[in-house]
């Protein structure tokens, strides 16, 4: 599988500076190898003046959301549903990040409902889960992880889904986004081993094959460590995806 490298621009920049961040990611993805996917997600004011421009300069820059409704229309004042992201060429979204969890109170079931939105909608979720430092440090990381896997992946719906394939996991640890505190790449590769053993249990045909990111204050110094691990496909990455210069050099890191 590819490495996947997703820009988390979370409610960052105006229209107009998006698009000269894009014009330079596409800008310098013209020398680089197409083994590794390069996906930046802005907030949802972007996306229509983004897609317009990556088609134009006929980039394989992709492009995703941070968030979609858990209801598919209706009167849901503020919302955004994943059908009407598919119509803007969004081809994934960023689902349960871990800034929904807390500041938003997204439940699993929350995360669950938006998941089978997106994939009803032909879109890509990524789903992110993670445990905090107290949990971390109580001992629970491992049991949190099978908890919000098990949320996903239990869910009738999603197991059966014609797209369930396609679902994307980022194991972000809450202690480490935007902290500048990553998580060592051990830990890291520890809990994704942990995620891939899951992931075989509710989808034995695929597991092997479902990427599985990491995310937590990532950055040019450190990224290429991470991507030696097994285990870790690619990197979902907050502040440092606002510099196309940074965000680059994480792409280049992974190459293997
Ligand atoms: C994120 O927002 O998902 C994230 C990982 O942020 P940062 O890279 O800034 O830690």
């Amino acid at each position: 599988m590819n490495f996947l490298i997703v820009g988390n621009w979370k409610m960052n920049t105006i229209p107009s500076e998006g698009l000269r961040i894009v014009d330079k990611i596409c800008l310098h993805m013209k020398s680089l190898d197409i083994s590794v996917d390069i996906l930046i997600c802005p907030p949802f004011t972007h996306l229509v003046v983004c897609s317009e421009l990556i088609r134009h300069l006929k980039s394989p820059l992709r492009i995703g959301a941070q968030n979609c409704s858990s209801e598919s229309y209706g009167a849901f004042t503020g919302e955004i549903s994943a059908q009407m992201l598919r119509d803007l060429d969004v081809e994934y979204i960023i689902i349960g990040h871990s800034e929904r969890r807390t500041i938003f109170n997204e439940t699993n079931d929350t995360i669950v409902k938006k998941c089978i939105q997106a994939l009803d909608a032909g879109i890509i979720p990524i789903v992110c889960i993670g445990e905090s430092l107290q949990q971390r440090d109580e001992g629970q990381t491992l049991a949190i992880i099978k908890s919000q896997i098990h949320a996903i992946c239990s869910n009738e719906i999603i197991v059966h889904h014609e797209f369930a394939h396609a679902i994307i996991f980022a194991y972000e640890p809450i202690w480490a986004i935007g902290t500048g505190i990553a998580a060592k790449p051990e830990q890291a590769e520890e809990v994704h081993i942990y995620i891939r053993t899951l992931l075989q249990e509710y989808f034995p045909e695929f597991y092997l094959t479902i990427p599985i990111l990491y995310g937590g204050s990532v950055n040019e110094a450190n990224a290429k460590e991470f991507f030696s691990k097994k285990d870790i496909n690619g990197a979902l990455v907050g502040g440092a995806s606002l510099k196309a210069e940074s965000f680059i050099e994480i792409a280049k890191a992974a190459y293997r």
